[in-house]
């Protein structure tokens, strides 16, 4: 027999739970039908955030359907490559209102998902909209998400973005298409890429910062300036040499600098198609562009990281994402195939940028004391 107190006691307990089923049908459908909503179907219809963002798309797709090999191979087409993007009201946002999924309906069910129509436009054929996308959307409600998505067995780069916030403000690296272009080729261009996975990994701890490691360095840098916008291969290739140089004495005294050659390959790459991609629709992305979207030199760039201790971080990997670019547009000029030649075997080499550029213009070996201060005194 239940006592009334152990009988009022169930019964409150019966209230609560109830209650809580209320509260979580209720917020489910809140969110379904009060934060959740799909954007109209047809392109002229959307907000200005997503017309905005759909003319940025299509710039760069049109940029890769007439032109891949300026920008990186033929054979990459991130005009046809599966992309996620998600919206929110501020990318700092949890909620999301709802994905577009475009270039993905030969690899995920799009029956039950809004498609979006852009007439005369072919490079926005396979637009579809979605409130969710199951368990794989679940971590789109974490703030600032950009993610990889598997859609079928492809992997797909996810990201958020909001009104106010497509062109990044003062920092256009960070604009959402340029953003999306950089962190897509890895995922697109780069899954059988293993420069960062070894044990020796990408990074340079304890960076040499003592006077004949700047000295070289600042060396390496001028040269890098001496190259930028050089396309004769003559004066490219005698520049590339001395960095070569140079870049071998640094490596033979401080071997752990290595890596550097990783986060070229890795990052440096993403910013050569970033760059190039600029260079093709009059972007914003030049040489080390910094956050007030201006450019810079490399020779600048590291008079200012020597002035305050705190900004030698960056010597140990972030500006191998520019010194890596550069040496693309180098190899542009020298060893064209470069970006063939840095896929794995069998259809590469597996060479990073400067081991194309030993490959195309000879390994240095150890160059001399006097080799080093003949090709110091030629960039002073
Ligand atoms: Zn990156």
């Amino acid at each position: 027999m239940m006592s009334k107190r152990e009988h009022g006691a169930r019964r409150a307990w019966r209230i609560v739970a109830i209650a809580a089923i209320l509260a979580i049908v209720g917020g489910a459908g809140y969110v379904w039908f009060g934060i959740k909503s799909l954007p109209p179907a047809s392109a002229e219809e959307l907000d200005a955030t997503d017309r905005e963002l759909f003319a940025e798309l299509t710039e760069q797709y049109r940029a890769f359907a007439e032109r891949p090999a300026d920008l990186w191979t033929a054979d990459y087409r991130y005009d046809t490559e599966p992309l996620i993007l998600i919206r929110a009201d501020s990318t700092r946002s949890s909620l999301w209102h709802y994905a577009y999924v475009i270039n993905a309906s030969n690899i995920t069910d799009v029956s039950g998902m809004q498609k979006i129509d852009f007439p005369g436009n072919p490079l926005l054929s396979d637009v579809y909209a979605t409130k969710t996308l199951g368990t794989a959307s679940l971590e789109y409600w974490q703030p600032l998400a950009f993610t990889t998505t598997t859609l079928g067995d492809t992997p797909v780069l996810a990201m958020k973005y909001a009104p106010g916030e497509l062109d990044g403000g003062d920092d256009k690296t960070q604009a959402v298409s340029t953003f999306a272009l950089h962190e897509a080729f890895h995922i697109n261009a780069q899954q059988a890429w293993d420069y960062d996975r070894g044990p020796e990994g990408d990074r340079i701890f304890d960076f040499p910062t003592d006077d004949a490691q700047m000295s070289l360095l600042r060396t390496e840098f001028r040269i890098l300036d001496a190259l930028t916008g050089q396309t004769d291969p003559s004066i490219v290739a005698s520049r590339a040499r001395d960095l070569l140089a140079i870049r071998a004495a640094r490596y033979e005294r401080w071997p752990a600098l290595r890596v550097q050659d990783n986060t070229e390959a890795i990052e440096g790459t993403a910013v050569y198609l970033q760059r190039r991609m600029s260079d093709l629709t009059g972007g914003p992305i030049g040489i080390l562009t910094n956050k007030a979207g201006a450019s810079s030199t490399f020779t600048d760039v590291l008079a200012w990281v020597e002035e305050d201790p705190s900004r030698r971080e960056l010597l140990e990997r972030s500006l191998y994402y520019e010194t890596g670019a550069q040496l693309g547009y180098a190899l542009d000029v020298v060893a064209p195939d470069w970006k063939k030649q840095i896929e794995p075997p069998p259809a590469g080499e597996r060479r990073t940028p400067h081991a194309s550029l030993i490959a195309a213009l000879g390994d240095p070996g150890s160059p001399t004391q006097a080799q080093i201060a003949d090709i110091q005194a030629r960039y002073p």
